[in-house]
């Protein structure tokens, strides 16, 4: 018998007083607020929604971006363009009435923080405080600096990252808040570093550094990098830094290894300054450690957030047969055991309701019976949007095959990536030339929190070519398998501990070139998906269950948080016993 509630509690454990501090650029906290542009922002959100429902002594600090991540168009030809989207932080968020003041460019900079608070399962809050400099007193420019997520050059870049750790770093001691571990999310924050060595100096030049105050920053700091590839680092000039952040900065930072080819570099300077590292899923570990040889970085494959991605159907499915999935994902495995009938029907449910958001959108009208693949990301060209178009005539005869196909794509192109609009461009061409009544590919524009989750839960199948070994982890098959939807990808990321041939979707299989890949995802789809998806309704869901069991139980935040607590956050703890409520409760 299932107990109808439980008594708020986490089995983890942790210490009685003292907080994590959680540092973001970018967070989607809700789909109201446009303080995200993708898989980071999604991450961190998703984290921290895990964080509330554990129970985690958690806060986080992200800039306002007062202004949206922007609103995608396109027009019938495929061309973006963007829209702003400002938001009134007052509709979502508490004003905290402290004010701290930063030197940036030798100018003095005011910064408030507006709070939100993120409320778990059980009503553990984690609040998010978001950094905002659009004060009376600050210079035009300087109130514009928490606008734009991702927006301007390097100087508005080094200049956001200063207020968004050292600004946090600030507003987290003028609200008093007792932090054990400071948590950086990509080297955007790791700035963070230099406000914690400034205030360990007790305000003191910089100059009178010692190893044993490097060490007590290290002590308190834990850095998650999310880039495979050097070119994705974030990186300053010299001259830059010396003009931004100031000579005595620069030296120092400079004198602790973090200038790599001449540029100041934020992954190393976190990984510098920090105790623990890692990665997002084991291959990037294994790419990291290559990048940066002289350091240990772990890894903690990442995860997403459960009640967040999985559709209302598969919701109720999952309530009426397995309802400890909420409070512990484990429970996913035994998805194993749902009833076929039953995994179908929530299926269809989820895909009619894409369909109809479809419709709504387009004014086109799919059919729910056809097999249908989804690619939605956002758009950079080591993701090869086009693979799929190498060889539009063997599309044709897929779709002939498979009595129709539908392909749904989606994803914005950030508005300086050139080479990525044109890509958005070449699917609309390619769509528009290979159409038909068997072969239906649509765009949809503005994707976003709430289409991805449309997308992920009613698809049939999830299709992801990103080029090795571009792909840190990637997690919107992650939000597809929460759906019990398969995926068909290159073994890149995550997919490489997801991908189980025929269980939990299909790999495709390596080539040299992006021809051989394109090839191998045909073959692919002539030899298995479409031959399962026709032959039997029943064998599909088999697929589904053991997609959920296998994937869903594994690739989630509840898990990945666990994780952080244990090995980065509070590792000394796992010797102690842990506390479990006196409660008792039958499963
Ligand atoms: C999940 C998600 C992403 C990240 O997905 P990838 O697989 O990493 O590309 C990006 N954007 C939105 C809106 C999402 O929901």
């Amino acid at each position: 018998m299932q107990p109808t509630s439980f008594k708020p509690y986490s089995y983890e454990s942790f210490p009685s007083s003292g907080l994590v501090a959680y540092f973001s650029m970018e967070i989607a906290i809700h789909p109201g607020m446009p303080t995200y542009s993708g898989g980071l922002g999604v991450l961190a959100g998703d984290t921290l929604r895990s964080a509330a429902d554990l129970g985690v002594p958690m806060v986080a600090f992200t800039l306002l971006h007062r202004k949206g991540y922007f609103q995608q168009h396109l027009d019938a030809a495929g061309v973006q363009t963007e829209q702003i989207q400002p938001w009134n932080p007052a509709d979502f968020c508490t004003e905290e009435p402290a004010r701290i003041t930063l030197l940036i460019e030798d100018r003095v900079v005011t910064v408030r923080a507006w709070r939100y608070d993120l409320e778990g399962r059980f009503g553990h809050v984690v609040p998010i405080y978001l950094l905002d400099t659009d004060l009376d007193g600050n210079s035009g420019w300087d109130r514009g600096l928490t606008d734009h997520l991702y927006g301007g050059d390097t100087n508005y870049r080094l200049q956001q990252e200063i207020v968004l750790g050292m600004g946090g770093v600030r507003i987290a001691n003028a609200l008093d808040l007792k932090v054990n571990v400071y948590h950086m999310n990509e080297g955007h924050a790791a700035l963070l570093t230099l406000a914690l060595l400034e205030g360990q100096l007790g305000g003191g030049p910089l100059r009178m550094v010692t190893e044993a105050d490097v060490e007590q920053v290290r002590k308190r700091c834990v850095f998650t990098t999310h880039t495979p590839v050097p070119a994705g680092h974030d990186r300053f000039s010299t001259e830059q830094a010396m003009r931004i952040l100031g000579a005595d900065r620069t030296a120092r930072l400079q004198q602790q290894g973090c200038f790599r080819d001449g540029l100041l570099n934020m992954t190393l300077l976190a990984l510098r300054f920090s105790r623990y590292a890692n990665a997002v899923a084991m291959q990037h570990g294994k790419v990291s450690r290559e990048m940066f040889p002289e350091f240990a970085i772990d890894t903690i494959t990442n995860g997403v957030h459960a009640p967040t991605w999985v559709s209302e159907p598969m919701q109720q499915l999952l309530d009426d047969h397995i309802p400890a999935w909420r409070r512990d994902n484990l429970y996913f495995r035994n998805a194993i055991d749902l009833p076929v009938g039953k995994v179908l029907e929530a299926h269809a449910r989820a895909k009619e309701e894409l369909l109809a958001e479809v419709g709504s959108r387009t004014g086109l009208v799919l059919n729910p019976k056809v097999l249908t693949l989804g690619f939605a990301r956002r758009v950079a060209t080591y993701k090869r949007a086009t693979l799929m178009f190498t060889d539009p005539r063997r599309l044709v005869e897929i779709a002939e095959t498979a009595g129709g196909l539908q392909i749904l794509y989606a994803g914005k192109a950030h508005p300086q990536d050139e080479p990525g609009k044109a890509l958005i461009q070449h699917v609309v061409e390619e769509a528009a030339k290979v159409s038909s009544e068997l072969l239906r590919i649509v765009y949809l524009e503005d994707y976003a929190w709430g289409l991805g989750a449309k997308l992920t839960a009613g698809v049939d199948v999830w299709v992801n070519t990103p080029k090795r070994p571009y792909e840190a982890s990637g997690t919107s098959g992650m939000k597809a398998a929460m759906n019990g939807v398969p995926s068909l990808s290159i073994l890149d990321g995550w997919w490489i501990e997801g991908c189980v041939e025929g269980v939990t979707g299909w790999a495709i299989e390596d080539g040299v070139t992006d021809e051989e890949e394109a090839q191998s995802l045909y073959r692919k789809l002539e030899t298995a998906v479409v031959p399962l998806y026709r032959e039997s309704p029943e064998k599909w869901a088999h697929l589904m269950r053991t997609t959920l069991a296998f994937n869903a139980s594994y690739f989630n935040t509840n898990r990945m948080v666990k994780q952080y607590n244990r090995n980065a956050y509070y590792p000394e703890r796992l010797v102690e016993k842990v506390k479990v409520e006196e409660e008792a409760y039958a499963v």
